[in-house]
């Protein structure tokens, strides 16, 4: 079996109303997927994170050493492509292209052996998760506070039964914020806050102290993903656990936040931090020091497909009769092509997702709207 081709396909929407997190602002959708081909006919899809454009030229430059490679050899390609870029690569686009491609790859052993990427990776411990709900931008023209907690409510109708909103805008707008979406969603519906690196220490400092009556699960990336000693310190003087890690890549960068133990729950992301053959050795990682981990999810129905996959095989943990699940990051905010670039969308039932079965990621692709939403020239 070898390798004849590899593709990508970029994808984009313009939205009619954009909206921020702390440090990005979207007035459209842009995603990149990477499309392997072998020579018996076998495709097998993947997805990076970040700019489609650049991560798209990297899995360019590495198609040179996968072109005529057998594909079931899968962990030796993960290798070969991160000594090409070694060097000059380590973290950043070089990985998250190479995450791409090693989903890809890992669809394609799956469809290959007529088994989902699950299995290969060790067994399915589950059928379905809950999934929560990520939105509460902060959009323009409308009031934020009134705005999120009308999402939050709606997100509870809808059955699900935690959400995260989007926060780092300014400590004191913030807590308003907060206060408001905690009303909207009542006492039982689990809360989280996404600061998306937008505050310093001082700040997340005190956000934390003062938005811990209000019940939130976690504090998701306070500062800024490079200062290590900055989120011990968040962590150590406030008391809602921290997480983060959708930034950090691969199991070197992995390895200082969890031996240090800069979080309390780890976010690492299948189109970011490697793929399926990193994700799992940083999970192990993880587990090994005792820290949670929670995937990140930002992307097409593909980047979904691969997180609920890797999400069947984490091994239930703590070790108990019922242990803590894995819960699905599940994007709600505006994006036409996120579940059109499949044939059977992967919705929720009540806030519940089930794991897709067939092999490979279990999904087939609808090539009709990748051409419906192919990223003009710029
Ligand atoms: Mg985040």
């Amino acid at each position: 079996m070898k390798i004849v081709a590899v593709r990508t396909h970029l994808l984009e929407h313009k939205l009619d109303v954009a909206f921020e997190s702390a440090s990005m602002r979207f007035d459209r959708r842009a995603h990149v997927l990477v499309e392997i081909e072998c020579d018996d006919g076998t495709t097998g899809w993947g997805e990076c994170l970040g700019p489609a454009r650049p991560n798209a030229a990297v899995v360019a430059t590495y198609a040179n050493w996968l072109i005529g490679a057998d594909p079931l050899e899968n962990e030796k390609l993960w290798a070969v492509l991160y000594n090409a870029l070694r060097d000059q690569g380590q973290r950043g686009l070089a990985v998250t292209a190479l995450s791409g491609i090693d989903v890809a790859l890992w669809d394609i052993k799956g469809k290959h052996f007529g088994v989902p990427v699950s299995t290969l990776l060790g067994g399915r411990f589950r059928e379905s998760v809950r999934a929560y709900a990520t939105g509460s931008f902060k959009r323009d023209g409308v009031d934020r506070v009134e705005d999120n907690a009308a999402d939050v409510a709606r997100y509870r109708a809808e059955g699900f039964h935690a959400t995260k909103i989007k926060i780092g805008f300014g400590v004191d707008e913030d807590l308003r914020v907060i206060r408001g979406v905690r009303d909207a969603a009542g006492s039982d519906m689990r809360l989280m806050i996404d600061a998306n690196h937008g505050y310093d220490v001082v700040e997340a400092i005190r956000l934390g102290n003062a938005a811990a009556d209000y019940g939130i699960d976690w504090f998701e990336e306070p500062v800024v993903p490079e200062q290590l000693a900055a989120y011990r310190e968040v962590r150590a003087k406030q008391p809602i656990p921290v997480a983060g890690g959708e930034t950090w890549h691969s199991r070197w960068g992995m390895r200082e936040p969890i031996e240090s133990r800069a979080v309390d729950i780890l976010q690492p992301d299948l189109a970011g931090v490697g793929g399926f053959t990193e994700a799992k050795r940083v999970a192990d990682l993880a587990a090994l020091h005792g820290i949670r981990v929670v995937p990140h999810v930002w992307g097409t129905a593909v980047h979904i497909a691969a997180a609920l996959q890797f999400m069947a095989a984490m091994i239930p943990s703590p070790v108990r009769v019922n242990p803590i699940e894995p819960i699905l990051e599940f994007d709600r905010t505006n994006n036409p092509f996120r579940q059109a670039v499949i044939k059977t969308p992967i919705e929720h039932e009540r806030g519940v997702v089930q794991i897709p079965n067939g092999p490979g990621l279990g999904i087939e692709i609808n090539r009709d709207a990748l051409s419906e939403y192919r990223m003009g020239d710029i």
